[in-house]
């Protein structure tokens, strides 16, 4: 896939770029007053508000629909604004681009569906209108990666897919989980496509917001979609998590924006230098692990001799408890070693299941 660059689509005036709007639709006064308001602070490149809300439970607000999708048409008039709303299967989409709707964004409930992101991908053959993938709401990075490839083959190639974190059964101090390392992962695999994160559903309420973003920045992400209300008390839905304004905007001037790269000779001359010291500490890292491998296969054959069983529990219970407290004393985070103590022990086992059943 080849996509094209994010600021021909959708230029940022200051960096980074900014998304925002309300989570819901709910009033023309609404949108407007809102819209005006972002209007204001200058920093805000893409209207956004759901007109169809996918609401876990019945009953809640679940947008208002096409009329909403009037009221965005007046306010892309009054206040210059390029909007963006989400749609959820073929007709939504038709609706969306009948009224002059900017671009599209496909929710997490719908990416995890792939006849639902199929039927709005067939509705867009043929159409010139951006799309943006929000991830799935669990942690498939193929099902993501597979909802950008269904909109692609439909012909878009302007796309970006939104971070907004994952859902996690159990305690957490986010709404979803923001699991960075699949975004990085999906950077990985398609440098081109740009990535926007939206710090507003990873956090679920207003103080984790500036950490959420600066974090998405400090890793190369492309931009924010933040949600905004002028009155978050008053919101329909979302009301915890979305900014005034105003709150937006103190929010944008605490980021810190760092380059991707420095022109600084000097910077660069010393980075190159601590790079290779960690070329060479990698090394040795290497050799020890061979070391390591060479001892295990020992382990292996031993027990294959004397028919001793591969996984000693008393032994692994060993392992991580002294690993620990090694970790501890050496100042060295003790979650980090025994997650290396994991994925070692894994190896170990793989290496002497190999040998016992040679
Ligand atoms: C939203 O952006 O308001 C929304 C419903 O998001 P998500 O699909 O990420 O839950
Ligand atoms: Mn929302």
């Amino acid at each position: 896939m080849k996509f094209e660059p994010l600021h021909k689509w959708l230029p940022a005036g200051s960096s980074p770029l900014v998304i925002s709007g309300p989570c819901g639709a709910e009033s023309l006064e609404q949108l407007m007053r809102t819209a005006l308001e972002l209007k204001e602070i200058n920093k805000v490149s893409l209207f956004r508000a759901g007109v169809w809300k996918p609401r876990t439970r019945p009953n809640a607000f679940e947008g208002r629909g096409e009329e909403a999708l009037k009221w965005l048409a007046e306010v892309k008039k009054e206040s210059g604004f390029k909007t963006t709303v989400e749609v959820a299967n073929a007709q939504h989409t038709e609706l969306a681009l009948k009224h002059g709707i900017d671009v599209l964004w496909i929710g997490a409930r719908t990416t995890v569906n792939p006849f639902s992101v199929q039927e709005i991908a067939d509705v867009l053959k043929g159409v010139d209108v951006p799309v943006m993938v929000k991830n799935p709401i669990h942690a498939d990075l193929q099902l993501w990666i597979g909802g950008i490839e269904r909109v692609y083959n439909s012909g878009i190639k302007k796309i970006a897919a939104i971070h907004r974190g994952f859902h996690f059964y159990g305690k957490t101090k986010y709404r979803n989980k923001p699991l960075w390392q699949l975004p990085i992962e999906l950077r990985t695999l398609f440098p081109d496509l740009p990535i926007i994160c939206d710090p507003s559903h990873i956090s679920g309420n207003r103080d984790l917001i500036l950490s959420v973003a600066q974090k998405a920045l400090d890793l190369g992400m492309n931009g924010l979609m933040i949600e905004s209300h002028y009155d978050p008390a008053v919101a329909l839905s979302d009301a915890e998590q979305q900014l005034t304004p105003h709150n937006l905007n103190e929010l944008l001037s605490k980021l810190v924006l760092r380059k991707q790269n420095s022109d600084d000779p000097v910077t660069t001359d010393k980075l190159i230098e601590l790079r290779k010291i960690i070329d060479e500490i990698d090394d040795e890292l290497m050799n020890v692990l061979k070391k390591r491998t060479q001892i295990i296969e020992e382990i292996g054959k031993y027990k294959k001799e004397e028919n001793i069983t591969i996984f000693q529990l008393e032994r692994w219970q060993e392992i991580l408890r002294t690993r620990g407290q090694w970790a501890d004393k050496m100042g060295i985070s003790r979650q980090h070693i025994e997650k290396i103590c994991q994925l070692l022990h894994e190896e170990s086992i793989r290496i002497q299941n190999g040998l016992m059943n040679s």
